[in-house]
């Protein structure tokens, strides 16, 4: 018997039909002899409803009130797939980030998990009822409810995985696996067997929102097997696992966009020594993630800095920035929204070069402009406008010819 821990995403959620056809699936692992925990997400589109009323309230909402208002999306689905599964005769029982004791830091509407007490599963689950657990919340040690980042349901079920020692994690979606880019964007994209957590982990960071990004990295830290399918039509998906000697035969395994990132760039700063470090310092102490940071060339004793961060937090950085801007004497702070991240990542990088060359003459081939360039072992990531982000994309997948990969 394996316990496999199941998660259904939004979509998959999304109507009363959707959720009655979970809970058969459900209870058809059930009846296969797995134990099974479900977590669920909130309906499609309702985190982002809710997150629109606040914003109605407030310009900014205030970050508690928010988690105390998101959190409720994910109540309404445990409730009703719990109903749904008693209805075919399957014992289930819903429950809270806070009933099943996950304990996460304070850092509101990005909290990081500390601890998942296992306990209450455990419980559930002797009794002979499926637990159907809330995605995205926990509690902060002041028991107020905290989410984790948009997408957050995914490290819920793989942080249970995790805590239970699960034989796998199953993410359910409305695609049958991980693809070589988004199939939405790029028709034929093309189904990957298996990847490397490594490999999903860029992806995933680099806008392939099939996997939240900290569920690939709590998947790896804790060797937790996933496997990617679609909740509509039965497949093998896609398994996240180890790296394995034939992955590295392919250079470039997947393009990815992230359209949900802003430049900030600081004009005329000094060329002095604790410069950046007091722009970066200022952005870190507000949690801003920085992602890629240039410096130009030092003329007459002053530099440009450019960085990306987070498109919605980006007014938060440029008030931040502004500030410390004044303090160290820098001219100006410009932000510029309209920019997409297009990347290619391959574990195969590692052992085979040129990969960025050939994606600089694909996108001039284009007439795209590249704004900021930044590479790790296995990515290579370009900043381009906005506009020309799909058409990137289709270029990078035909150039590196991986509508046509294979994988064993
Ligand atoms: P869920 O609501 O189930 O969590 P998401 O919308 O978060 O689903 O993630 C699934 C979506 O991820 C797909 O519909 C697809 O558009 C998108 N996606 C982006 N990149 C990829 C990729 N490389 N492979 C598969 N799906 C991808
Ligand atoms: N409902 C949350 C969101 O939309 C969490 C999730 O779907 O994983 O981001
Ligand atoms: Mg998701």
């Amino acid at each position: 018997m394996a316990l496999v821990v199941q998660k259904y995403g939004g979509s998959s959620v999304g109507t009363i039909e959707r959720i009655k056809h979970v809970a058969t699936r459900v209870a058809k692992s059930r009846a296969g002899g797995d134990q099974v925990v479900v977590v669920v997400s909130a309906m499609q589109g309702e985190t982002d409803r809710l997150i629109k009323l606040a914003r109605q309230v407030a310009d900014r909402p205030d970050t508690r009130e928010t988690d105390m208002l998101v959190s409720t999306g994910e109540r309404v689905t445990i409730a009703l797939l719990a109903m749904a599964l008693q209805e075919v005769g399957c014992p289930a029982r819903s429950l809270t980030g806070r009933q099943v004791g996950i304990v996460t830091d304070s850092v509101h509407t990005k909290a990081k998990i500390e601890k998942v007490g296992g306990d209450r599963l455990r419980e559930t689950l002797a009794e002979g009822m499926v637990p159907v657990v809330a995605g995205y919340q926990g509690i902060n040690e002041k028991s107020d409810v905290t989410t984790l980042g948009r997408g957050g349901s995914d490290l819920t079920a793989v942080a249970i995985a995790a805590a239970l020692e699960a034989d796998r994690c199953e993410i359910y979606t409305d695609v049958d696996g991980v693809y070589t880019a988004d199939p939405n964007i790029v028709p034929n994209a093309r189904r990957l067997d298996r990847v490397s957590y490594e490999e999903m982990l860029e992806l995933a960071s680099l806008g392939a929102k099939v996997l939240q990004t900290r569920s690939v990295e709590c998947a790896m830290t804790y060797r937790v097997p996933v496997v990617v399918k679609s909740t509509f039509v039965d497949g093998p998906g896609t398994w996240v696992a180890e790296e394995n000697a034939e992955m590295e035969k392919v250079t470039v395994s997947g393009v990815t966009c992230d359209r949900n990132q802003a430049k900030l760039t600081v004009i005329g700063v000094p060329d002095k020594p604790g410069v950046a470090a007091t722009i970066f310092g200022a952005v870190a102490d507000a949690e801003i993630v920085i992602d890629m940071i240039i410096q130009n060339v030092s003329q007459e004793n002053t530099t440009d800095i450019s960085f990306t961060v987070p498109r919605d937090e980006s007014k938060n950085a440029l008030e931040i920035v502004r500030r410390v801007a004044k303090e160290i004497g820098a001219k100006d702070v410009q932000l510029t929204e309209g920019i997409a991240k297009i990347s290619v990542v391959g574990v195969g990088m590692r052992t085979h070069s040129g990969v960025a060359s050939q994606m600089f003459k694909a996108l001039a081939r284009e007439r795209i402009n590249i704004m900021m360039i930044s590479t790790s072992e296995i990515k290579v990531s370009c900043v381009i406008e906005d506009k020309y982000a799909e058409l990137a994309v289709r270029t990078l997948h035909d150039t590196f010819g991986l509508g046509t990969v294979t994988r064993a």
